[in-house]
């Protein structure tokens, strides 16, 4: 199985939504949804790729900001998200006590949960649960790239200074999920670059030491 990987990035905070598709049924996943939504909608419709779901990694507002414009372009297909954000996305509730809530209310919602495989057409992930950004986050597996979100950048690691977060539980669950896989593991987060998991094992300042 051949599965590329397309990536848009938003202007106003940089998050990364991707197009995951399996070359050979054009079955696909856009993961998170960042807030220009017409750019991932355009790669899917351009490779006319046929997305099954919408994987979140985690719900803070750049993440699922387009949402509702990526279902009014793609009809009702099922948003899958971790139980502990579920309720972000279906009754709009917030995700930060420093951030209002969001408008969000959307139904079809899915859950992400380690240890069950998600499949989407003839897509399937693996779901690490790697919590600490936010309480929820997940990272996927799918064919040699890991989906971080906002646990593992290029170079760092996800914030971990609001009232939700756990920064011991960040580095653990990246130390025990993440740094373990294979060196050639391609990282794809939730902003910024690509890089690889022997480059971040050897070279990120916050996991190094
Ligand atoms: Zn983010």
């Amino acid at each position: 199985m051949t599965v590329p990987v397309e990536v848009t990035a938003d202007r106003r905070f940089g998050t990364n939504s991707y197009l995951v598709e399996d070359e050979d049924t054009h079955d696909a996943v856009i993961i998170d949804s960042n807030l220009e939504p017409d750019l991932i909608t355009e790669v899917a419709r351009e490779r006319g790729a046929n997305v099954k779901a919408i994987l979140l990694t985690h719900t803070d507002l750049d993440h699922i900001a387009g949402l509702h414009e990526l279902r009014d372009a793609l009809g009702p297909i099922p948003i899958a998200v971790h139980d502990s954000e579920r309720e972000v996305v279906e009754q709009g509730k917030a995700l930060r006590r420093e951030f209002g809530p969001i408008a969000t209310r959307l139904d079809n919602v899915t859950s992400l949960a380690e240890g069950e495989r998600y499949r989407a057409g003839s897509l399937e992930f693996e779901v690490l649960h790697t919590p600490g950004h936010s309480p929820g986050g997940v990272t996927l597996v799918i064919d040699g790239y890991l989906f971080t979100g906002d646990a593992l950048f290029a170079g760092s690691i996800g914030r971990s200074d609001f009232a939700n977060s756990d920064g011991r539980a960040l580095i653990e669950g990246i130390r025990a999920k993440l740094l373990t896989q294979p060196d050639d593991m391609i990282v794809y987060s939730g902003h910024g670059p690509a890089t690889t998991i022997g480059k971040e094992r050897r070279m990120n300042p916050f996991l190094t030491q």
